[in-house]
């Protein structure tokens, strides 16, 4: 059995905030790339009830893990002042997320805050569908219109094996029903694909949701974190998803929503709908990256595969007001230089890179 390694959560490792002293709004920072910050998640939890392989495997955040203490963690309020910082400096969109976000309590009151705060925000949020029936109805009333599910299998062995909690497919499926009833559809759906664990039944996951409305997005295996044994061989890059469901359904692609989204969009040529593929291991995507994150105990990370991120929450907690912290995250993107897909080597997936569960995929 090899050493586990127990990863460093960055709590109180933060990345000095650079000299932000300048008089004035900040306007919309640009990073070094010219990319601006349109996409802001923000996780509400480092806890989950799945035990994903690929991002909270169980022998490394197991009974013992130094999860966050809940004085450690944003309050709803928090939260909510620095969306509306960031949404000062340009952001468009927020995606709420964790580990699983839908474990944090009273939830749905956040998003009510959000969506009072933020009305023209888009508003999202990303959850493992295991509560969702649950609270699908508040969480529309709340003021949420859109949700992402992920499910990695439609063969119920595989998808037990993979969440590694023994949580049934036909639960998940279940609650994207229900979510759709409830007003969150079309609802995407996530599928990370590892080569021989779960990447035989792509064709299925294509199959199943074509034509429903719902959209599927591929997702190439990546090397985020430092405890999900990534390898180059495990990973099956996008080109040859797209060819084996070709095969199948022929498909061509199509334009993106916006500027920097980040799955490049497929379409089915017989009018049955469209997937999405997120290939950032074999077809980076960091040059239109504009995406922050601030975790769950409010450090802003400019990037998925950062080491560390800049505290805001000391920030917030010690007074400040919203301009300095606005000219706090103007001057950190200012700086930003971020594009770790491009520069990706198998030295580099060895870092001690934060986890996907404590900043949200
Ligand atoms: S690797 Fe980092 S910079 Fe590149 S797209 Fe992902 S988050 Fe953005």
């Amino acid at each position: 059995m090899s050493k586990v390694v127990i990863p460093v959560t960055p709590a109180g490792r933060g990345l000095p905030i650079p000299p932000h002293d300048a008089a004035g709004p900040p306007g919309r920072p640009a990073d070094r790339l010219g990319r601006g910050i349109r996409d802001l998640r923000i996780s509400v939890t480092d806890r989950c009830n799945f035990r994903c392989t690929y991002c909270m495997p169980k022998e490394v955040f197991g009974p013992d893990y130094p999860y966050l203490p809940h004085a450690e963690i944003l309050t709803f309020e928090e939260i909510v002042r620095l969306a509306r910082v960031f949404h000062g400096l340009g952001i468009r969109k927020i995606r709420l997320t964790g580990g699983e976000p839908l474990l944090r309590r009273g939830i749905e009151d956040l998003v009510a805050m959000l969506f009072e705060a933020l009305p023209d925000v888009d508003l999202t949020l990303t959850t493992n569908g295991s509560a969702l029936r649950q609270k699908a109805v508040a969480l529309h009333s709340a003021g949420l219109r859109r949700i992402t599910v992920s499910l990695d299998s439609l063969d119920d062995a595989t998808f037990r094996a993979m969440n590694d909690a023994d949580f049934p497919v036909a639960k998940v499926l279940d609650a994207i029903d229900f979510a759709a009833s409830a007003g969150l559809a079309p609802v995407k759906v996530n599928m990370v694909v590892k080569r021989g664990t779960n990447d035989a039944h792509v064709v299925d996951m294509a199959k199943h949701f074509r034509g429903t409305g719902h959209i599927v997005r591929f997702i190439e295996f990546m090397d985020v974190g430092a405890t999900n044994g990534w390898r180059m061989d495990d990973v099956v890059p996008s080109a040859e998803i797209v060819r084996r469901i070709g095969e199948f359904f022929p498909c061509e692609p199509t334009n993106p929503n916006h500027a920097g989204e980040v799955a490049k969009r497929w379409r089915y040529l017989d009018g049955q709908g469209e997937f999405g593929i997120i290939s950032s291991v074999t077809e980076a995507f960091c040059s239109s990256c504009n995406r922050a994150r601030l975790s769950t105990d409010g450090s802003l990370f400019t990037c998925l595969f950062a080491e560390r991120g800049f505290d805001l929450k000391r920030l917030v907690r010690s007074g400040a007001p919203d301009e300095d912290i606005a000219r706090a995250v103007a001057a950190i993107w200012h700086q930003r230089e971020d594009r770790y897909s491009e520069i990706r080597t198998a030295e580099t997936a060895k870092a001690r890179k934060v986890e996907m569960s404590f900043i949200g995929g």
